[in-house]
């Protein structure tokens, strides 16, 4: 009997498929079995049939279903990388794309960086005319873009995660349906765990101009197919906790020792927030005296090589994994053997209110969509149960049913915290701007009527208005807001959000590149402290060895300079409460600026001591950032300059309880206050000699200094 795939191609047309390819184009090494039992492998002549068929694809599928590693597979035994084409395969977290790469190089039997590739923002594994299946986030396909608009060498570009609506997958949504118009033989598949296929294929439902097409192909249906990929998860048992729980860190803890105790082997899957917490929690079920026979792994981006491949590698026997996570377990990864999940309700999200213009990464309750991923992820292997921290009654009546869409709820810029949402949790300081960032790409892909551009989901005029002034201050744009000066064109070069772009090239003006970079760099990872519990004290003696008077970034300097002096040692790390880790990245990460730089025609010089140009350069960047100290503020109470917002001193600031009377911040957390990460004290004359638009003095009022 033929099997039934629903192919709802907005006219109720239903296509029959018939049954699946015979597997004899296959060996039968175990991998090949394992790939063979996926849901996806049922649809995998459907899949090619669409995608020849129609521009755009959009598949649903339960995670874990095989979606994002078979398809590209599939496509690549199909023909659509031959003739020096490349499949690409989109991922909003860089986690995922070096975890999927890796997974789908080992099933086709290829060395990682060959065949099959990734490519994450300062790191390329990829080899031109080798690479035919390449895994990148979205973040990175948009800045290829730059160089190439209508992304020639793709022959398919399979959006993944798209549910996840962060703010790249939807530019790159809006953009790949201008270059579909352009290019109508380059096919897209949207693929998600859940979306809402039907606007998306509205949205993708493209009217071609006639321009002259090439002929050597029919041109694909301009309607968006939808495939829908059945699943064959395993019922969950969801429990509820009767009280609202004050403390879900302690809660988690206590639910994961209780499952340990009472119920049956399964591995167990927590959701917590992000990096802090889920080392804290790490830290408790490990040194839990009951905890005989947990093997305790946190998840989160930014976990070195070694600690991804623990998650993935099975479960030693008679051992019970509890693995600790960000979201990025909800639908990015599928870990194998789960059985039991621990969800706290909440997530790192980005929000953004453009009038005092203060965009915060922050704990926030999660929608019911992400609840039931989250629940889904007990039942892959065997009947599940899943723990929610809250209430039933929170669930069915306070719980909102969706997220609202990143783009939604981010600043456009001087957005203030270490945010690429794809990382929640783990999250990186130089993509807080990210939104800037991708402004700045439409910009330089012509694109000028940002207000008009067509979006899945229109981010608000107000943050748009507001970054637009930031960029026109930043000497980006020019008062049409258009993208001409030559800094524009060389801050859009640099792969970073525009501020820190901004400030490396100053540091040309002032000389000081050479120091610069450093600290661009130790700002591009996540810290290079090492926190220990318990050990606050020793910690901040520590760090007064390295602690200047300017502030933090002066400080970064010392620790490196520390650090190449030890002769990159790990040992001198430890001593130092320093993550050797992040110190080789960062390392890393300032090579690959220097040679950026050099491309540019900047030559790198040290201002050695002269820490008033660095501080300079800084402010070229970051003037937006600055504040000062409230007089008679008994607590260190600090005011944006530009918004009077409310800001204190991080506590991780060598500038903690020092307060300059006027700093600059690199970037804001907030906790029960906005606290300001990195800081810097400064002259406020600098200010108006960086930026005398945006300090511009105002009349009745006087100026601020
Ligand atoms: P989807 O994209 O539909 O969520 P995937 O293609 O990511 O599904 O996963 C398909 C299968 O491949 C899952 O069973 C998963 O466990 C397995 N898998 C994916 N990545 C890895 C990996 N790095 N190591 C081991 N197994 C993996
Ligand atoms: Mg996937």
């Amino acid at each position: 009997r033929p099997r039934t795939v629903l192919v709802d191609d907005e006219e109720g047309g239903v296509l029959f498929l018939s049954s699946p390819p015979s597997s004899s184009g296959f060996g039968h090494s175990s991998l090949e079995r394992q790939r063979q039992r996926l849901p996806v492998y049922k649809y995998r002549t459907a899949i090619l049939y669409l995608v020849e068929n129609h521009a755009t694809t959009i598949i649903v599928g339960e995670t874990g279903s095989g979606k994002t590693t078979q398809i590209p597979q599939y496509l690549k035994e199909a023909g659509w990388a031959e003739g020096g084409r490349v499949i690409a395969c989109t991922q909003p977290r860089r986690l995922a794309v070096q975890s999927v790469a890796s997974r789908v190089a080992e099933e086709m039997g290829v060395k990682l960086g060959e065949e099959v590739g990734y490519t994450i923002r300062f790191e390329d594994q990829t080899k031109p005319n080798v690479t035919k299946i390449k895994f990148l986030t979205d973040g990175v396909l948009l800045r290829e873009m730059m160089d190439d608009p209508l992304l020639i060498k793709y022959s398919v570009i399979m959006v993944d995660e798209a549910h996840e609506r962060s703010l790249s997958t939807d530019m790159l949504l809006g953009l790949l349906k201008k270059v579909q118009r352009r290019r109508p033989q380059l096919r897209i598949i949207i693929s998600s765990a859940t979306i809402d296929a039907k606007s998306m294929s509205t949205f993708f439902h493209i009217r071609r101009r006639n321009i002259g097409q090439a002929a050597e192909d029919p041109t694909p249906s301009e309607l968006p197919a939808i495939l829908s990929v059945e699943g064959k998860g395993y019922n969950v048992e969801i429990h509820y906790v009767e009280e609202p729980v004050s403390d879900y860190l302690q809660a988690a803890v206590n639910t994961v020792l209780s499952i340990h105790d009472k119920e049956p082997p399964g591995d167990i899957l927590v959701f917590l927030t992000g990096q802090d917490d889920i080392n804290a929690a790490v830290q408790l079920l490990t040194e839990d005296a009951q905890n005989n026979g947990l093997l305790v792994l946190p998840l989160f981006s930014g976990l070195s090589r070694a600690d991804q491949d623990l998650i993935f590698s099975p479960t030693p026997k008679g051992k019970r994994k509890v693995v600790i996570s960000t979201n990025i377990a909800e639908t990015s990864l599928t870990l194998e053997g789960i059985v039991y999940v621990v969800d706290s309700g909440f997530s790192k999200q980005r929000f953004y209110n453009p009038i005092p213009d203060i965009e915060n990464l922050v704990v926030a309750p999660i929608s019911k969509a992400s609840a039931r991923q989250r629940a889904g992820r007990a039942g892959r292997v065997q009947p599940g149960k899943c723990f929610r921290l809250y209430t039933e009654e929170y669930f069915v009546k306070e719980m909102p049913a969706e997220g609202i869409p990143e783009m939604q709820r981010s600043s456009l810029v001087s957005c203030v915290i270490q945010g690429n949402k794809g990382e929640s949790g783990g999250l990186n300081d130089l993509r807080r701007n990210q939104n800037t960032q991708n402004e700045l790409k439409l910009k330089a892909l012509g694109i000028d009527n940002i207000l008009g551009f067509d979006w899945l989901a229109s981010p608000s005029p107000e943050a748009m208005i507001r970054a637009l002034e930031v960029l026109y201050s930043l000497g980006i744009l020019d008062e049409d807001a258009k993208l001409t000066s030559p800094t524009g064109f060389q801050v859009a070069e640099i792969p970073l959000d525009p501020m820190i772009s901004k400030m490396i090239l100053s540091a040309d003006t002032y000389g000081c590149s050479e120091d610069i970079i450093t600290i661009a760099a130790v700002l591009s990872v996540q810290s290079i402290w090492i926190s220990v519990r318990g050990a606050q004290k020793e910690f901040d003696e520590v760090k007064l060895r390295f602690a200047a008077a300017e502030g933090d970034h002066v400080t970064y300097l010392n620790v490196y300079k520390g650090f190449i002096h030890s002769g990159k040692s790990s040992q001198w790390c430890y001593k130092n409460y320093i993550n050797y880790h992040a110190m080789k990245k960062v390392i890393d990460i300032r090579e690959q600026l220097s040679r950026l730089l050099r491309r540019l025609g900047i030559v790198l010089k040290s201002c050695e001591r002269d820490t008033q140009v660095l501080r300079k350069a800084i402010i070229a960047g970051f003037f937006a950032h600055a504040c000062c100290l409230e007089e008679f503020s008994p607590n260190g109470m600090y005011k944006t300059i530009k918004s009077s917002q409310e800001v204190y001193i991080h506590p991780s600031s060598v500038l903690f309880r020092v307060n300059p009377k006027w700093v600059v911040y690199h970037s804001l957390v907030s906790t029960d206050k906005h606290y300001m990460r990195n800081v810097i004290a400064i002259d406020p004359s600098w200010l108006i000699e960086a930026a005398p638009h945006f300090y511009q003095v105002r009349k009745p009022n006087p100026a601020p200094y």
